[in-house]
């Protein structure tokens, strides 16, 4: 991962707040959906905007890395994936955050490796004008395109993975636990992170402190803290994923 706070804070972390993980074994047996959120350019690819890295992040490559991987299998299964694309008008800023994913731009295209997915038959692409997927999935009319994908895949597991961990992963995996446990997204019962699919922006100590602007998020810590946040409200915590 790239530059963060010193080993010793993530370790008392670690300590305080452990993140419950366990391997997973997906099959037949139990019909998953991957949740791919945000593996776009303006999120994942050096340069391109205010929110990618500035550099190489080695925590960002791995989760794209893995999220790809993941993407390939489902894909060679015939299982279905759920793809958000971050996604912003002109004229309606998203604060705190600085302009970013403008619609049409090449920052809310999915990253090179992922472009095949425009094309596969087993995703489901969907643009997002806010942070919660969630709630970037309800339609003018009430309806909600990730209920449907839900429903109409009789999915009963969903396995989510993409940026930010402790941001735009967290809300959506809150949001739909909420929603399934009042039955709004049946039969959905198991809602499962894959932390080594995810990772968050790192903004260290030091730089934040250089600029009365900017408020610091090292990388490693918030996503570990988002990975926790999540379990708490009931998500399982993948460590690895492995195929029957
Ligand atoms: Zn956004």
């Amino acid at each position: 991962m790239g530059s963060q706070s010193s080993p010793p804070t993530l370790e008392f972390l670690k300590e305080e707040i452990p993140v419950k993980q366990q391997p997973l074994l997906l099959s037949q047996n139990i019909k998953t959906g991957l949740v791919l959120v945000d593996l776009v350019n303006g999120f994942c690819t050096v340069g391109s905007g205010h929110l990618a890295p500035k550099e190489e992040d080695e925590g960002v490559s791995k989760m794209v890395e893995e999220s790809v991987k993941l993407a390939k299998k489902f894909a060679d299964n015939n299982w279905p994936i759920f793809a958000f694309l971050d996604s912003h008008h002109p004229d309606i800023p998203e604060p705190p955050y600085p302009p970013h994913c403008l619609v049409g731009s090449d920052e809310a295209k999915l990253v090179p490796d992922l472009l095949w997915l425009e094309n596969d038959p087993n995703a489901t692409l969907r643009s997002k004008e806010c942070i919660d997927g969630f709630i970037g999935s309800y339609e003018k009319d009430g309806s909600n395109v990730f209920v449907d994908w839900v429903k109409s895949n009789q999915i009963k597991q969903v396995l989510v993975c993409g940026i930010c961990t402790d941001v735009c992963v967290l809300d959506f995996t809150c949001s739909i636990l909420s929603a399934r446990n009042r039955g709004f997204l049946s039969p959905l019962e198991n809602v499962i992170v894959a932390s080594q699919a995810c990772s968050t922006y790192d903004l260290p100590l030091h730089v934040a402190k250089a600029s009365k602007d900017l408020v610091s998020h090292p990388q490693a810590l918030m996503h570990h803290v988002g990975l926790y946040i999540a379990w708490g409200r009931g998500a399982q915590i993948a460590s690895e994923v492995s195929f029957e």
